[in-house]
């Protein structure tokens, strides 16, 4: 097993249990749950944890409530978030689900915390938690040194950490729409279906030559930010990152070798429930 597998085998592994229970919720008694909400641009994913932070449940769902890392339809992402909750409360056979932890893009708290703390409360949790999305990130990756990279739909965060601490942010508003807007544009077909396209890994080959100057757009962006900083390593999460062969570009870009879990997408969502706890947010 390599140094990155070893890296990774926590993210993976718990990454790998919720996707099983994404389609088969664990029904077993736990004393309390927790639960993460990730309220993104392109997808609103709510992830369940038992009373040993194992996931029992969870959902995701596309939407456009959500642009820049900014709230833009409050009262469509209430009603989301109170659906999904009362479908996983419904698969899980529980009364209510009432603890939540949140995030938020990096850099973006004085603007738009109070935003997401709302939409979670509205929807009827109590939050315990609203943490940076790098943050929560961190909790599955379980890095010391190096730089975190979320891809996700509509914006591109990045973080470098120092011996474990969170030395550096910033969010850039490149993300996987703009992937979707250039794959749309190439092949003369309609925004959503260049969205689904670029979902199906079996494409991903044949697509990856148009995608190439933006995942070198986003690598540029990348360079800049860790520019003066000492950076050895960079790890990928978002759902962007699912693009395969999007580490090998990167890494060529800018020069750091780079690395992502399985399955990028979920590690910031799990890593968000990780850190909700019973203690609620005044
Ligand atoms: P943001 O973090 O910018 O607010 P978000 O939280 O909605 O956005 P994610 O859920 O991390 O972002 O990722 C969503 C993006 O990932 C979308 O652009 C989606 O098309 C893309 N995506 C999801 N799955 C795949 C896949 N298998 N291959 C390529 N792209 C994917």
């Amino acid at each position: 097993m390599s140094e990155k597998d070893v890296t990774f085998q926590y993210c993976d592994e718990i990454i790998g249990q919720f996707e099983k229970v994404c389609k088969k919720p664990i029904v077993e008694k736990s004393s309390v749950y927790y639960t993460g909400v990730d309220l993104g641009t392109a997808c609103v994913v709510v992830a369940v944890l038992d009373e040993n932070f194992r996931p029992v449940a969870g959902a995701y769902q596309y939407a456009d409530v959500v642009r820049d890392g900014m709230v833009v339809d409050y009262f469509g992402a209430v009603k989301i978030i109170r659906d999904m909750k009362a479908k996983l409360e419904e698969e899980l056979g529980v009364e209510e689900l009432l603890y939540a932890a949140a995030a938020i893009p990096p850099g973006t708290d004085t603007l738009d915390g109070g935003a997401v703390k709302n939409v979670v409360q509205g929807a009827g949790f109590e939050l315990t938690n609203l943490l940076d999305e790098s943050t929560a990130a961190n909790a599955v990756l379980k890095i010391k040194n190096g730089a975190i990279v979320d891809i996700g739909g509509g914006t591109t965060g990045i973080s470098i950490l120092k011996d474990g601490k969170v030395v550096y942010v910033a969010d850039e508003p490149t993300g996987g729409t703009h992937f979707s807007l250039v794959l749309a544009g190439a092949m003369h077909i309609p925004f959503n279906e260049a969205e689904v396209l670029k979902r199906d890994s079996s494409r991903h080959k044949e697509i990856l030559p148009v995608l190439k100057p933006v995942v070198e757009k986003v690598a540029a962006i990348i360079k800049q930010h860790i520019q003066g900083y000492d950076v050895d390593e960079i790890y990928l999460v978002g759902g962007t990152c699912c693009l395969t062969g999007i580490e090998n570009i990167i890494q060529k870009q800018t020069g750091i070798p780079t690395f992502k879990p399985k399955n990028p997408m979920f590690a910031t969502p799990l890593g968000i429930a990780i850190n909700c706890t019973k203690d609620i947010m005044d």
